[in-house]
C-alpha cells in the first residue's frame, strides 16, 4: 500500500507552481469503500475533503493514475470549479500541459487493472457443472439464460444472483 499523504503533497505542489488559486485547507482520506468513483471532493464550510478510493494506493496500479485523480481534485477546490466545465476545465488543461499529465472529466475504475476494478455485478451459473460466467452488465445471457447453452458442459443455464 502507499502512503498518500507525500503524493497529495507533491499535486498541490505541482498546483501552486502554476500559480493556481486553490482552497488553502484541504484533508485527504483514504475511502476503502468507493465504488465505481476514483476520487470525490466535498466541500464543508471553507474546508474541503478529498476522498481517494484505496484501490489507488495498491502499488499495481500506476503512480499517474493515483496523482491525475488527486490532481482532479484538487481542482475542484478552486472558486468555481465544483463542475467539469469552464474553469475547472480550464485548469485542468493547464496543468495536462505543464506536467503532460491525463486529468480527465471522468475517472472511474475502469482505468484500472481488471483485477482491482469492481467485480462484475451479474452472474450466471450452469446447474450442471457449477461453470461461473460473469457480466459487468444486464446482457442478453444475464436476461435469458435459458436460450444459452454452457460452453463448457453443453448443459442448459439457469440465472442466479
Ligand atoms: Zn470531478
Ligand atoms: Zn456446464
Amino acid at each position: 500500500m502507499r502512503d498518500l499523504k507525500p503524493y497529495a503533497e507533491r499535486c498541490l505542489k505541482k498546483i501552486d507552481v502554476l500559480k493556481i488559486r486553490r482552497a488553502k485547507d484541504i484533508q485527504f482520506k483514504i475511502n476503502t469503500r468507493a465504488k465505481t468513483r476514483l476520487g470525490v471532493c466535498k466541500k464543508t464550510g471553507q474546508s474541503y475533503l478529498i476522498e481517494i478510493a484505496s484501490a489507488l494506493l495498491d502499488e499495481r496500479v500506476p503512480e499517474s493514475e493515483l496523482e491525475n485523480t488527486l490532481l482532479h481534485e484538487i481542482l475542484h477546490t478552486c472558486r468555481g470549479c465544483m463542475k467539469h466545465t469552464g474553469k475547472w476545465k480550464q485548469l485542468a488543461d493547464k496543468v495536462n500541459a505543464a506536467y503532460g499529465c491525463n486529468i480527465s472529466r471522468t475517472a472511474s475504475k475502469d482505468a484500472l487493472p481488471e483485477e482491482l476494478a469492481h467485480k462484475p455485478r451479474y452472474k450466471v451459473v450452469c446447474p450442471n457443472c457449477g461453470a461461473v460466467y460473469e457480466r459487468y452488465k444486464r446482457s442478453a445471457l444475464i436476461q435469458h439464460p435459458e436460450r444459452y447453452r454452457c460452453g463448457k458442459c453443453g448443459g442448459r443455464l439457469d440465472a442466479r444472483c
